[in-house]
């Protein structure tokens, strides 16, 4: 696998590794806990379950990292560094009784279109079903909140050392609207933010949501 900094992580030691299955969303099948099971098995690795839904498996020598994707059978995340990160969702209306949106297919579409792409700095996108936000959109770069009518989308938030809640962005009524945002928040914040900046920084630093929404919306 080429690039493999991109995949694993350097754990305390400087000796071994971590590498992250992709499991977007959280969801796995049996088959894939299964390898995940037998990789972990036999390099004796640590696993851990991790907050943005993911098994970090961690206790791989460098040696092995090339083959550790062929052998989960599933690509690796990019589970470190300037890209957007897997895209966190909760069940929403696949099985949540309080769902209000599908939180599960719209995640899935953001993380196939966006997971991995390099950015001025991390970039975390998560889907919450109901006004609950059990996905935690608040606080994260991208968060989408699901209501009776459609989509809130919220821009900017981050948890970390320095917390920063989301600002309202605006609402819509489709996934389709929803991919349509995604794309210009991006497009925005790649061409606008300084390197290691992230977007709730940006925002601030550009003088606010007001304007953000006019360089990302338009007036309207
Ligand atoms: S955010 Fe709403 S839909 Fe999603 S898990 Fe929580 S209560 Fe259920």
């Amino acid at each position: 696998m080429e690039d493999m900094e991109k995949y694993a992580i350097v754990q305390k030691d400087m000796e071994s590794f971590a590498v992250v299955p992709s499991t977007p969303t959280g969801l796995v099948t049996p088959e894939v806990l299964h390898r995940i099971a037998e990789v972990a098995e036999k390099y004796q690795a640590l696993v851990k379950l991790t907050n943005a839904q993911r098994f970090a498996l961690v206790g791989f020598k460098q040696d092995a990292l090339p083959r550790l994707s062929g052998e989960l059978g599933i690509p690796l995340a990019t589970p470190a560094g300037s890209v957007v990160r897997s895209v966190k969702a909760c069940p929403g209306s696949v099985t949540c009784r309080l769902g209000q949106q599908d939180s599960l297919s719209l995640g899935m579409e953001l993380d196939k279109r966006y997971h991995g792409r390099s950015l001025p700095s991390k970039f975390k996108i998560a889907v919450s079903g109901c006004p609950n936000s059990c996905a935690e959109s608040a606080v994260v770069d991208f968060g989408v909140i699901g209501t009776r009518k459609g989509f809130r989308i919220m821009v900017g938030g981050n948890a970390g050392a320095n917390p920063r809640i989301a600002d309202e962005l605006t609402t819509v009524e489709t996934k389709e609207q929803v991919m349509e945002i995604a794309e210009k928040v991006i497009e925005c914040y790649e061409k606008n933010a300084r390197r290691g900046e992230r977007l709730g920084k940006m925002i601030e630093r550009i003088g606010g949501i007001e304007k953000f929404r006019e360089m990302v919306l338009g007036a309207e």
